[in-house]
């Protein structure tokens, strides 16, 4: 077992919170580590260490700081495996889709961390009668960054890139469920003492991690419970926030589709990573037309997501992250059952160790059951019949989530119609994907704050004006 320690100014230390914390590995589990909880104190210090390193990292010219990230990148790259092993122990993701994910993640790192030397830091505009106006783009000094469990190594990657290399320094505070690939992460680390800090813990460190007035941004992916408490405790400071939060995809399935490679791609986008993605297809809305052969496909694709530990090269489907998650998507199964669904194929815990739940096929399920309300964050594939491909767009439409959207159809003006489902990301005959210019904000309890491409660069810096007229234009004294 492990005993895990906080990064603080460059050296590992135990926390000086005297509350215990384990790391329960969902397939087996066993403990697989234990932490001290990170008190104010340990916050403290951590910020403290950041603030004062601030300023000396920002004062490094970009491209330095670019080149330590990109050497950060380059021993993340040859250390993939490891971490994705780590993920695999802490949260149940097979190690296999796991390394793919931080493949993909330590590349955008690497795309995020260069766009800084194309960021316009300073931009001279000349104006009239030889006057000048300088935008001045600074960092905005110590940043938090709070991440969720569900992709422990991507969710860090993704958030550090800009804000580290527009100048800022920072505090992490990784999942309480999934610390132990970001302590490998940070063992990886060869920025200078105080640029990355990590603090351990719970709600318990992370509420005075967001409280803390040497924070000017704090950058949150996780629950809308814990993003509006955080929202509000930043809003009451003045303080910047970034909230990715949860959300409730719909996919909405044409007629004229071919019904059994579209559920191949809905089954994986309703299963992948156990269906705990912000993004995973979690409202299923199929045209009439196609609905039979779909719904057939669908329970044939459910069934080869094999159930089985993350370790185990023939498994597909890793268990949930923990029996409280477990708990919830059997709630939402029995709770459409009750209203009257039926299961096409899981639906039912499996015996023996390990938090498994199979993938599920629910049919006859309606928008007012919990499995079309909550986020389920669970292997579901609730399926709605609809007799038009307006209906399904409107019904998309019809969250209080508005995250992701994903359309299958062969009809170019049903995917021109497809923007009009509220969405920060909508993708028209595919999930998933798309290039490093991606630029998006969720809208409803799904969040606040754009980010990708420049708007990450905006959200972590301060623009400031500098206004010169001409020498001539001087009042004579
Ligand atoms: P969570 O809100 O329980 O925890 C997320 C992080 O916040 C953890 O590190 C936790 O310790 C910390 N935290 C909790 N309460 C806090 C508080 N009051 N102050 C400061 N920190 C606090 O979420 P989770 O269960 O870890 O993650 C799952 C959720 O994350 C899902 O809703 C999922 O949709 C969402 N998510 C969103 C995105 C996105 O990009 N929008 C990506 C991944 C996950």
């Amino acid at each position: 077992m492990k005993i895990l320690q906080n990064f603080i100014n460059g050296v590992w230390r135990d926390p000086q919170g005297t509350s215990l914390l384990e790391v329960v590995n969902p397939a087996t589990e066993e403990v697989v580590a234990q932490f001290g909880c990170g008190s104010s104190d340990d916050v403290d210090r951590a910020v403290d260490a950041a603030g004062d390193a601030q300023a000396a990292w920002a004062a490094r010219p970009v491209a330095e700081r670019v080149e330590h990230l990109s050497r950060w990148a380059a021993a993340i790259a040859e250390h993939a495996e490891e971490l994705a092993e780590l993920e695999c122990q802490e949260m149940g993701k097979p190690v296999g889709l796991g390394r793919t994910f931080i493949d993909t993640a330590v590349r955008g790192f690497t795309t995020a961390a260069e766009e800084a030397l194309q960021y316009p830091f300073v931009e001279d505009i000349p104006g009239p009668g030889g006057s000048n106006t300088t935008i001045v783009r600074n960092p905005v000094g110590v940043a938090a960054v709070i991440t969720p469990w569900n992709f422990p190594v991507p969710m860090v990657l993704a958030a550090l890139g800009p804000i580290l290399a527009a100048g800022n320094t920072v505090v992490v505070k990784p999942s309480e469920r999934s610390p132990m690939s970001i302590a490998r992460l940070f063992e990886l680390s060869t920025l200078p003492a105080g640029v990355v800090n990590l603090v351990l813990g719970d709600s318990r460190a992370g509420a005075p991690l967001t409280e803390h007035n040497r924070i000017r941004l704090v950058h949150f992916t996780g629950s809308v419970e814990a993003g509006r408490r955080i929202g509000s405790e930043t809003g009451g400071r003045l303080c910047r926030s970034i909230l990715e939060l949860g959300g409730k995809d719909p996919v909405v399935v044409d007629a004229g589709v071919d019904p059994v490679a579209t559920a191949g791609a809905v089954a994986f986008g309703a299963f992948a990573n156990t269906g705990q993605i912000c993004t995973s297809m979690e409202r299923i809305y199929v045209h009439h037309e196609v609905a039979e052969a779909f719904v057939e496909a669908l329970a044939a694709a459910a069934s080869t997501f094999a159930l089985g530990d993350g370790h185990d090269a023939g498994t597909v489907l890793g268990p949930l992250v923990d029996e409280r998650q477990r708990t919830i998507v059997h709630r939402h199964v029995t709770d459409a059952v009750a209203g009257g669904a039926h299961i096409r194929c899981g639906g039912e815990i499996p015996e023996g160790k390990g938090f498994f739940y199979p993938a599920t096929v629910l049919t006859d399920v309606d928008d007012s059951m919990l499995v079309m309300t909550e986020e389920t964050f669970g292997p579901l594939a609730p399926v709605v019949v609809v007799s038009s491909f307006e209906e399904g767009i409107e019904r998309a439409g019809g969250s209080r989530f508005a995250l992701g959207a994903t359309v299958y159809t062969n009809d170019p003006a049903h995917a021109a119609a497809a923007a009009a489902i509220p969405a920060g990301v909508t993708w028209i005959n595919q999930w998933q994907g798309g290039g490093p210019e991606r630029l998006y904000e969720p809208a409803g309890e799904s969040g606040m704050g754009a980010t990708g491409a420049r708007a990450a660069y905006d959200a972590a810096t301060r623009p400031a004006t500098i206004h010169t007229a001409r020498p001539a234009a001087l009042p004579v004294s």
